[in-house]
């Protein structure tokens, strides 16, 4: 089974500091790990190829330096890393990053299952899994606490739910997201270690995939980022009680009262 691993690297401070002229991240002098969610991701891909053999694909998209975050992954017992890097590829937001990622996996080969992280602590949107997903024209189960089960032809998954979880059998290939409760990610051991030291990183750019130059980089995201702020805590708050169809009620006038829509 060939697994493939999307991993992002981040800064390691939840104090993100953004620049206000080009709204995007401050990276100088921030120091950089793989996003906690991806560990888990890049754990359970560890465990099912333990469990039924193969092979851990870890994949990043992101500046060269990005490259420290496949060696982490490679030392926790990933097989290969890939480095999907270009400056075409700079100032994309998530549809852009999703169709980049998705045209690189698309030469990896042949692919059964993708693991991606819940979501990103920077950017926090969670969309980039469900993105690849939609691209490569695959299914995928977001939010996986449990791998209950998986043959070469389906995956069985629990999936967290606000109140309890579902249980989904998906047919494979297909992509799932996962959240921190799957597992507890494994340290690297000092072989591990040693090996990502000298392992060869590949690196995929924009003219060794196919990718339509207009749907990459800034240039090809239709969303862009106007300004950056901290929203100003409001205090206060109204707490609205009562049956269904009464809360419904009165949450459409709090919301007719806002003027916003008539
Ligand atoms: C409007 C807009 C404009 C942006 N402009 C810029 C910009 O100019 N420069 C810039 O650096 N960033 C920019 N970004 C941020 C960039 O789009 C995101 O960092 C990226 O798309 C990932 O989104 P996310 O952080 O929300 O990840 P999520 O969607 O929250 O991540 C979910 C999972 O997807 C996978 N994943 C996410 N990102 C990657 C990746 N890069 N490689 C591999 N796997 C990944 C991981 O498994 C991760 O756990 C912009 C974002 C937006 C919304």
């Amino acid at each position: 089974m060939n697994i493939v691993v999307c991993i992002k690297q981040v800064p390691g401070t939840t104090q993100v500091k953004i620049n206000p002229e080009t709204g995007t991240l401050i990276r100088d002098g921030v120091e950089a790990v793989v996003n906690p969610f991806d560990e888990y991701a890049i754990e359970e891909a560890i465990r099912i190829k333990e469990k039924i053999g193969g092979n851990v694909l870890v994949i990043t998209m992101g500046p060269p330096q990005a490259d420290a975050a496949l060696r982490s992954a490679i030392a926790m017992g990933a097989d290969e890393g890939y480095l999907v890097s270009d400056r075409a590829f700079a100032g994309s937001d998530t549809w852009a990053t999703s169709y980049t990622l998705s045209g690189a996996i698309k030469t990896l080969g042949q692919v059964d299952l993708i693991i991606c992280g819940k979501q990103a602590i920077d950017g926090d949107t969670a969309q980039v899994g469900p993105g690849v997903a939609e691209m490569l024209g695959l299914p995928f189960v977001a939010w996986v606490r449990k791998v209950e089960g998986i043959t070469d032809a389906s995956i069985k998954v629990e999936r967290l739910m606000e109140e309890g979880y579902d249980v989904v059998e998906m047919p494979l290939p297909g992509l799932i997201t996962v959240v921190k409760e799957i597992n507890e990610p494994r340290m690297a051991s000092l072989k591990g270690k040693m090996r990502a030291k000298s392992a060869e990183i590949k690196k995929i750019d924009a003219s060794t995939m196919e990718v339509d130059p207009d749907r990459i980089g800034l240039k090809g995201s239709p969303t862009q980022v106007f300004r950056s702020f901290v929203p100003e805590r409001k205090g206060g708050g109204e707490k609205i009680t009562g049956e269904t169809a009464e809360l419904a009620q009165k949450a459409a006038s709090v919301i007719q009262n806002l003027g916003v829509v008539k």
